[in-house]
């Protein structure tokens, strides 16, 4: 194996030396949509960057060899003042410095990044590590550094407007902070990624959204893991520790409520209704079950548009007049030109009309919703009444009905395959929201050949329906539950 330690496997490290252990190992996978999306957000912004900080020279990226000669080549050239993609190694560190700028006998290290500025002008954590990395392996190299910074999107750009795009944050000090720790931390680091074994995993919070906690490390083989309680804090699980295996946990452990039912649940392998399944009544009939897909591009699409705004782009809408029973569905997805957003909101207010339930699954409907006024105040009674009528199905299972096969989850992606296992997004080409997201805005920025457009919005109408299909039978099944529990008084026509 090459002995590289990129950026990605030493930050993995910092975090957890196993870890950096799995992510030099790692297979590269195919991007899903989700994150191509997100790979060509990135780029736009870099493209953006060089046309904003003016004419440098963009360096080769690889082979590393020839990268590493054209940046050291360019760096000795007095003349070059601005230089992209320079490459750098330091023993096994390998960077990427996405722009230098020559300031008297030393450089200014520039990141550019695809996030916006915050308001408080506080720099998320992962930024300013990624920014350390690279200063690092630099430093390393004898190359001197005057300055270090970040390019963000603007708060304040504005599509038409004058302005901006990308603001730069000074960032020195907080990075050769930074660098002086990840300094002390490299030789642990550097031997614990090279090693022919992982070095031994210690469980700890980070592990609940490790990419390899389940498939590699401690969760592996477990059906039933610590990480199923729902909101456990750093501190439960410090008295929690070692223990990995929910099973074995203490009956009288110090647990919140929540947290002992999901326990309890998992461990009788009994399901539990509560009195929360009650609230199903205040459903009336018939029932517009929907949901949306958005999607956030990175630069706007739309004047007067800042960067991320977030845009629906597609509805499904299952209507039921009873428990189960689906008399229409309607549906929506924009074209790939022009500006759908008036069409869609009018045709999604048609579609659900005056009076019944407004049947989701969390509240992002409801923000999303709330969005939609801004650009359309014409149209804000109408949709302030449409919030008015919504009723949330999750909140129903997250306080009245909680089964062993949820694993301490309650989304409905979870859910579905335990309530309706007929039912189920497995095989589906998009089969989740970010992917969804992915494909609509590849497909609007032409990436995908024209013969695939179509297969592609099929896809898309596929994946919004089973959404609005699995509500309509996740709540007849616990409509059902109710029943059974014999508390139930079924409004109609209501
Ligand atoms: S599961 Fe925990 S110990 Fe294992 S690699 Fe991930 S963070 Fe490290």
């Amino acid at each position: 194996m090459d002995a590289t330690i990129d950026k990605q496997t030493f930050l993995a490290a910092v975090g957890c030396r196993t870890a950096g252990w799995y992510t030099r190992r790692q297979p590269k996978e195919s991007p899903t949509p989700g994150l191509e999306w997100q790979f060509y957000g990135g780029n736009e912004v870099g493209r953006t960057a060089r046309v904003q900080l003016g004419d440098g020279l963009m360096l080769p990226r690889s082979p590393q060899h020839v990268a590493l000669d054209a940046t050291a080549r360019a760096l000795a050239i007095p003349g070059i003042s601005l230089l992209f993609e320079a490459t750098f190694r330091n023993g096994a560190l390998v960077a990427r410095a996405d722009v230098l700028r020559r300031a008297g006998r030393g450089w200014d290290l520039i990141e550019v990044k695809s996030g916006k500025e915050t308001e408080d002008g506080e720099v998320k954590g992962e930024y300013l590590d990624d920014v350390s990395f690279t200063a690092l392996v630099m430093q390393r190299s004898g190359v001197p550094i005057n300055r270090c910074s970040l390019m963000l999107l603007s708060r304040e750009y504005r599509l038409g407007a004058p302005g901006d795009v990308l603001v730069e944050v000074d960032v020195t000090d907080a990075v050769l902070a930074r660098v002086a720790q990840f300094t002390e931390m490299l030789p642990e680091i550097v031997r614990g990624c090279v090693e022919e074994e992982a070095p031994p995993p210690e469980l700890k919070i980070i592990c609940r959204k490790c990419e390899f906690f389940e498939s590699e490390c401690l969760g592996r083989g477990i059906d039933a893991h610590i990480f199923m309680l729902p909101g456990l804090s750093e501190k439960r699980l410090a008295a929690m520790k070692p223990l990995v295996d929910l099973r074995l946990l203490p009956a009288d452990a110090d647990l919140t409520d929540n947290q002992r039912r999901v326990f309890e649940v998992i461990r009788s392998g009994e399901p539990r209704v509560s009195a929360g399944l009650a609230q199903l009544d205040a459903v009336s009939w018939p029932a517009y079950y929907l949901d949306f897909e958005t999607v956030s591009p990175t630069l706007p699409w739309f004047d007067q548009d800042g960067a991320h705004e977030q845009h629906p782009f597609q509805f499904s809408v299952h209507v039921c007049d009873a428990p189960g029973h689906v008399v229409a569905h309607h549906e929506y997805l924009a074209q790939c030109e022009g500006d759908w957003r008036r069409d869609f909101v009018e045709r999604l207010l048609d579609v659900l009309g005056d009076a019944g339930s407004v049947v989701v699954y969390t509240d992002f409907e409801k923000k999303v919703l709330n969005a939609m006024a801004n650009p359309f105040p014409d149209l804000a009674d109408r949709i302030a009444m449409v919030i008015r009528r919504i009723f949330d199905l999750h909140a129903v299972v997250k306080s009245g009905y909680c089964h062993p096969g949820f694993q301490g989850r309650t989304s409905i992606k979870k859910v579905l395959p335990v309530m309706v296992p007929e039912l189920g997004y497995e095989g589906m080409a998009v089969n989740e929201g970010n992917s969804a997201s992915g494909v609509f805005g590849l497909m609007r920025v032409g990436v995908y050949h024209e013969e695939s457009v179509e297969q592609h919005r099929r896809d898309l109408l596929e994946y919004c329906k089973l959404d609005t299909l699995a509500m309509v039978r996740v709540h007849e099944e616990l409509l059902g539950i109710l029943r059974s529990a014999g508390t139930l008084k079924t409004r109609r026509g209501t």
